[in-house]
């Protein structure tokens, strides 16, 4: 078995403390493989030393700074910025096999079983189930895949202008290929699914493997007092399950923590 790693990405610090969420919730439970995150220069140096506390491995990707081909096709086509920066993940070609999850999802239980699947694996999107939701896959990284997605980038552009439609249209085999490569919804469980299909939620919930807060509205949005452990959510009732939201903001709350001390005692004297 080759290295292996969850992969993730922030481009700013705000994405960074979501990242860091999920990095904390794959150590709570007890997960065996690497967290790895992709970040771009704009991450703050306050922001990455957090980072270099809760990561195995931090990787900085500079797509403007270079000067090869997946950087002149950027320069072609620049609304293509961030779903750039996110294919960079098939470049760790240290690793045979990894895990790519956005930086706002959380996991609930170990889900180290992924990597017995292959690329490409993933869990339809609720939105348009014959396609994939681009928030959690299996893939196996390669600098020929890589330089492939670019050049269709470059041709055809992205039909939904982000990462998902480029990679349902290069992937395009997904929905008639192997039930392996279908991963349960539970692995990719839509945050607004709780209210938009809500007697399944009550019937299925339970099972939940990983929570994808996708959409405009992020548990960063909602007011959390540590004081009360209780959520303040905006945009009225329902938006995100409320036992999800005091999980992200617990495990924040419990990763901030174990940053400051972490910090006090390296500045003892030795
Ligand atoms: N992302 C980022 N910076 C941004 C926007 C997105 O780093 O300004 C990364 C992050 O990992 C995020 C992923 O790209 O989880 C996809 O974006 P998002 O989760 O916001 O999209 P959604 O899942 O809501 O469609
Ligand atoms: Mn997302």
């Amino acid at each position: 078995m080759g290295k292996e790693a969850f992969v993730t990405l922030a481009t700013n610090d705000t994405y960074c403390r979501s990242a860091i969420v999920l990095a904390q919730s794959l150590r709570n439970c007890c997960t065996q493989k690497e967290i790895t995150i992709l970040i771009t220069p704009q991450v703050s140096p306050e922001a990455r030393a957090m980072l270099d506390k809760f990561f195995d491995q931090i990787f900085c990707v500079n797509v403007l700074d270079s000067k090869d081909a997946a950087n002149l096709a950027l320069l072609k086509r620049p609304e293509l910025g961030i779903t750039f920066t996110k294919l960079h993940c098939w470049n760790l070609t240290q690793y045979n096999k990894c895990v790519f999850m956005d930086a706002d999802t959380m996991v609930l239980t170990n889900i180290d079983e992924l990597f017995d699947h292959q690329e490409l694996s993933a869990a339809p999107d609720a939105g348009w189930p014959d396609m994939f939701n681009s928030g959690v896959f299996v893939y196996e990284p390669s600098y020929e895949t890589y330089m492939a997605l670019i050049q269709l980038a470059e041709e055809e552009g992205s039909f939904d202008g982000g990462d998902q439609g480029l990679l349902n249209t290069y992937f395009n085999q997904w929905r008639t290929s192997d039930e392996r490569k279908r991963l349960s919804f539970l692995y990719n469980m839509h945050s607004t699914s709780t209210y938009t299909y809500s007697p399944a939620f009550a019937r299925f919930g339970k099972d939940t493997k990983v929570v994808h807060f996708l959409g405009q509205v992020k548990p960063w949005h909602h007011k959390y007092s540590a004081e009360t452990d209780s959520i303040q959510q905006m945009d009225g009732p329902g938006i995100h399950e409320q036992a999800f939201l005091l999980q992200w903001w617990r495990q924040l709350t419990q990763a901030m923590k174990q940053f400051q001390d972490s910090e006090k005692t390296s500045a003892l004297p030795q």
